[in-house]
């Protein structure tokens, strides 16, 4: 009889992992996007196990196959769109081509322009003039405007890293440059502008700010080099 049991727990714990693989793919096109369930989602049929009296049922390894319950999404206020659900994600990706190329990183430094801040609260990443500029994860659109203050052409998008809320804020893109709007989804290494040097920048470049939900700056340098395998 626990043989039995066993056999339909390894078939419950298959059946439940189904929908775990198909929502964790990462598509590059939009309309792929794990926000947007498919048509074609597909559908589970009510499990039955007939086993007979005598029949032995072989053993699956129950070690292979983890047993995780979806993780809740993350429900966050934009504006202008309402409660949106951030759906929990791990693939990260460079914002932009060349990531080895950065003029400036994140900290204290000498002010590069009358009026810039001592403190850099953002890394510079120098990929060239006009290169596209992608969305870290998935996640969705909060901030999509040409008129950014100091921050010239500025994108935000919400992320759901590991049921932890993470803003990346991507700022000088070139003007007429903006790919998203406002409560858009987006998926990892979708572009959402062109690096430019709008606002108060002394050069085309990417300047990247990440924070949590207490809006502290940290390093986005950093915090992305250990999270990109
Ligand atoms: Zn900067």
């Amino acid at each position: 009889m626990s043989v039995v049991a066993m056999s339909f727990v390894g078939g419950m714990m298959i059946a439940t992992s189904v929908p775990a693989l198909a929502i964790t793919a990462t598509e590059l096109e939009p309309r792929a996007s794990v926000y947007a369930p498919i048509d074609d989602t597909i559908s589970l049929a009510p499990q039955t196990v007939e086993v007979a009296s005598e029949a032995e049922t072989p053993l699956l390894a129950a070690e292979g196959y983890a047993v995780e319950a979806a993780p809740p999404p993350i429900f966050s206020e934009v504006a202008s769109v309402g409660d949106v659900s951030i759906v929990e994600t791990g693939a990260v990706v460079w914002p932009v081509l060349n990531p080895e190329n950065r003029s400036s990183g994140f900290g204290p430094r000498e002010a590069p322009c009358a009026g810039c801040s001592t403190f850099h609260d953002g890394v510079d990443f120098n990929p060239g003039n006009g290169t596209p500029v992608m969305s870290i994860a998935d996640g969705v659109v909060v901030l999509a405007t040409e008129d950014g203050g100091g921050l010239g052409v500025n994108v935000e998008v919400q992320h759901n890293i590991g049921g932890e809320l993470i803003t990346s804020s991507y700022a000088h893109m070139q003007y007429g440059s903006l790919a998203v709007t406002v409560g858009q989804q987006v998926s990892a290494g979708q572009q959402i502008g062109l690096v430019g040097t709008t606002g108060q920048s002394t050069g085309p470049h990417l300047h990247l700010e990440m924070f949590g939900v207490d809006g502290v700056r940290f390093d986005g340098f950093a915090w992305l080099d250990s999270h990109i395998g």
